[in-house]
């Protein structure tokens, strides 16, 4: 099928809740991608995060279909080694003391959710349930994770939404001290802001943050789905920021192109969810839980975080010495770069760069954001770092 052939059959058949860019991609192999028309780009998305190890790695291919070829699926009535073990891999890797695996994002998190309002519940009785989030936040697109979204632009059209949430602007000590009265359960963050234009959370901040709440026993949520396994060159973001949430939750990277999420709890939270009190279907069946311990293989490898940090810097100072009128601003960590535009809206830009060959995201409303796999090779990103600044240089 051609791309005009495929772009028919979706505006007959597929609900327009997407703005799609006018390709249709057929496959990839590590950093490559190729549409149906046969043009070659280098990927500097990875989805949205989310082949984390490449596209088509060799590793995560094997695993993925020897695992389809033995059992798929059995339920969550059942143990399974594949489950039990990626959940051990990820405790010894965060500290944490217990995981639950879900299918998204947004579902993690509604996890995360449930258990930080249980934990209050149990303890404290009813009444101490609000959590609070920041600003220009993204937590994702169920009714709880939605309201949870700091972002009024999206608080349209779904009311009634859910009771219990507060906002207050990202780096700011006091805002979040007024707003901690004694209904609040939770905070809950991400430690690089993503969808909201790849927004640090300041280090002094975090820490002052940890130390407020914890006294009070209000729980620290850490929504790493976009920043956890390896992205921010840390195998978790909040080894980088030097601090220990209550709960996290993962997703985008950790499956490498398959859906599945976790929320990891510390000791103070591994007992709340009881029998019955979540569950999920789908949630860490045995394909995705190998697909996941795939590429944890390859994140744990010796020296691949170094080399995440080592490629993040480099693209970092390249972006930063091209002195481009166009620029703003280059910030985040690891494989996970904003570039602040001026002058150019950043939807103009990914759709310019993919007409060049190479494939970036927007964030927020003027950041255009970088998350290649983080195995893309020094030369894909030489070529991909090329195309950005013939395009700026040309504008
Ligand atoms: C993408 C994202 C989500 C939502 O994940 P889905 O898998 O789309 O539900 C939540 N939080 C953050 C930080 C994200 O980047």
């Amino acid at each position: 099928m051609n791309l005009d052939y495929i772009k028919q059959l979706d505006s007959e058949n597929v609900i327009q809740n997407y703005a799609r860019y006018n390709v249709a991609f057929k496959k990839g192999s590590g950093s490559l991608l190729y549409d149906t028309e046969g043009k070659e780009y280098i990927d500097f998305a990875s989805g949205i995060g989310v082949i984390s190890v490449g596209h088509a790695n060799p590793h995560w291919v094997k695993a993925v279909s020897e695992q389809a070829g033995r059992l798929a699926h059995v339920s969550n009535l059942f143990y399974t080694q594949p489950y039990a073990v990626l959940a051990e891999r990820l405790i010894k890797l965060s500290g944490m003391k217990a995981a639950f695996f879900a299918n998204s994002g947004a579902e993690a998190n509604e996890g995360a959710i449930k258990i930080a309002r249980k934990y209050s519940n149990d303890k404290y009785g009813d009444g101490r349930y609000t959590i609070i989030t920041l600003n220009q936040s993204f937590h994702g697109r169920t009714m709880a994770t939605l309201t949870a979204t700091g972002q009024p632009a999206h608080h349209k059209y779904f009311h009634p939404f859910v009771e219990g949430f507060k906002y207050v602007p990202p780096n700011d000590i006091k805002a979040l001290t007024d707003a901690l009265d004694e209904k609040v359960c939770a905070v809950m963050v991400e430690g690089i802001q993503g969808e909201g234009g790849v927004n640090p959370l300041e280090q002094d901040y975090v820490k002052e943050l940890v130390k407020i709440i914890s006294e009070r026993d209000v729980l620290l949520i850490l929504d790493e789905v976009q920043t956890g396994i390896g992205r921010t060159g840390d195998m978790f973001c909040f080894q980088g920021l030097d601090i220990k949430p209550d709960i996290v939750t993962l997703a985008k990277g950790l499956g490498g192109g398959v859906p599945i999420a976790a929320v990891l709890v510390n000791d103070k939270c591994k007992d709340i969810l009881s029998h019955g009190t979540h569950g999920t279907t789908y949630g860490g069946n045995l394909i995705c839980c190998a697909a996941a311990n795939a590429v944890l293989d390859i994140v744990t490898e010796p020296r691949f975080l170094d080399q995440v940090k080592a490629k993040g810097e480099k693209i970092k100072e390249t972006v930063k010495g091209w002195n481009s009128p166009l620029i703003k601003e280059v910030r985040g960590k690891g494989l996970m770069i904003g570039i602040q535009l001026k002058d150019l809206g950043p939807k103009k830009a990914v759709a310019d760069l993919l007409d060049r060959g190479l494939v970036t995201l927007t964030a927020g409303t003027d950041v255009l954001r970088l998350l290649p796999p983080l195995t893309i090779t020094e030369e894909e990103i030489e070529k991909g770092l090329e195309i950005i600044r013939d395009y700026l240089i040309k504008k």
